[in-house]
């Protein structure tokens, strides 16, 4: 079969060696001009790293295992420790924290020479039934006979499947993260620290080769919040300048250009995932918040489902069962990402001090349980 695949993130790139490996035809079309050398560090809980084990994908010298998660309120109240050395152990495959270059860089190992087109923007596609043509930006038009969206939030293949109309996009949610990837200030080992508060969370993660990911959740408020990293910094330091150690010296050590601003957006369900030749994949079907780390998980998810579909079916069946297998799945993962942290309303009641208090009396064993119940739970994998 001759498969078209729009994007070369996370799950096109994912997807195109177990194509290629099914002796299907692969055609990567990428809008941008070169592979991707920047953006932050992405957590991959055990569900995504067994996906990349399954897929062949070498897990040596990627990033940093993280062997435990230490939750506190913004105060430094310990309130939980969660053991992801011990899930990694149950589930069998790691906890990583990864820089996004990492992660692309050797998903794209050993493709063909050719096979992910830069430059090449999908402007249109046409599916009549028994094929898919393409159009890109460059004037030129790719035939297949299925098409894989995986070209993220603002899919246009999602829009030529289902329209610009109401629902079909996905919403803004109201939060929104500052986020980097630094040199590391100061060792945490192989700890993720998160911080809970009122005013959202703060979290820290080594990174591997000396580097650390941070990022802050908080509300956006459209055109109250400074988008400006300049005036950022200065408000984000006096805002977080009684949180626990090492939030003030993590924000003193840095600079505006190691400012990112994301303003979380996320698909409602009923999750759309496919129409006639075209499925959709990762954000392009589900974008959510990054609360739970969980959206390249769920796109590494998806690539897994779409693959074990194509082996024992024809494209039309085999994209419906996809689709069943993934959508409600994908769907509790966004949710459980959307509740997790308020970072406005009447929820940041839950996140003072006092009320804190009850989260500390979790026994760490039930704490590192329940957490791994939650990556099962949005895991076909696990
Ligand atoms: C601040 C933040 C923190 C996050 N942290 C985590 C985390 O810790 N753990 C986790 O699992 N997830 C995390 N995520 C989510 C994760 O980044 C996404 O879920 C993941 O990148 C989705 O991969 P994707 O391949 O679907 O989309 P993308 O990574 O967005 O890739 C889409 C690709 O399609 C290309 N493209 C776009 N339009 C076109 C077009 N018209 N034609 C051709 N190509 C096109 C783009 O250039 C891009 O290369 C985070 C997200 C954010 C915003």
């Amino acid at each position: 079969m001759r498969v078209l695949i729009a994007g070369a993130g996370i799950a096109g790139l994912a997807a195109a060696p177990g194509l290629l490996d099914a002796g299907h035809q692969v055609t990567v079309l990428e809008r941008a001009p070169a592979p991707r050398d920047g953006g932050c560090a992405l957590t991959l809980w055990s569900n995504g790293t067994a996906v990349l084990a399954d897929l062949g994908v070498r897990l040596d010298g990627l990033g940093q295992r993280i062997e435990a998660l230490h939750v506190s309120s913004a105060r430094g109240r310990r309130l939980m420790v969660v053991d992801t050395g011990r899930l990694a152990a149950r589930f069998g495959a790691p906890v990583l924290v990864v820089p996004r270059r990492s992660l692309l860089a050797r998903l794209a190992e050993g493709l063909p020479e050719g096979t992910v087109r830069y430059g090449a923007a999908l402007t249109r596609l046409h599916d009549d039934g028994r094929s898919v043509r393409a159009g890109t930006e460059d004037g030129a038009e790719h035939t297949g006979d299925l098409l894989i969206g995986a070209d993220g939030v603002n899919s246009r293949v999602r829009t030529a499947l289902f329209g610009s109309g109401d629902g079909a996009h996905a919403r803004p949610t109201g939060a929104a993260t500052w986020q980097g990837l630094v040199r590391a200030p100061f060792d945490l080992g192989h700890r993720g620290l998160l911080f809970i508060g009122r005013q959202g969370l703060a979290g820290l993660s080594p990174a591997g080769d000396g580097l650390l990911q941070w990022l802050i959740d908080l509300r956006a408020r459209p055109g109250a919040e400074h988008r400006d990293p300049g005036r950022a910094l200065a408000a984000l330091r006096s805002r977080y300048a009684a949180w626990a150690s090492p939030v003030p010296e993590l924000l003193a050590a840095l600079s505006e250009k190691d400012l990112e601003l994301f303003p979380h957006r996320r698909h409602h369900a009923p999750l759309r995932m496919r129409r006639g030749r075209c499925a959709l994949i990762g954000d392009a079907a589900h974008a959510m918040p990054p609360i739970l780390a969980q959206g390249a998980g769920q796109a590494l998810e998806d690539v897994a489902a779409l693959l074990r579909g194509l082996a024992r079916s024809e494209p039309g069946p085999a994209l419906r069962a996809y689709e069943r297998s993934r959508r409600w799945q994908a769907a509790l993962a966004s949710e459980a990402a959307t509740r997790g942290v308020a970072t406005a309303g009447p929820r940041t009641l839950f996140q003072t001090e006092p009320a804190l208090r009850a989260a500390a009396a979790l026994p760490d064993r039930l704490a590192t349980w329940s957490f791994g119940m939650l990556i099962r739970g949005v895991s076909d994998r696990l």
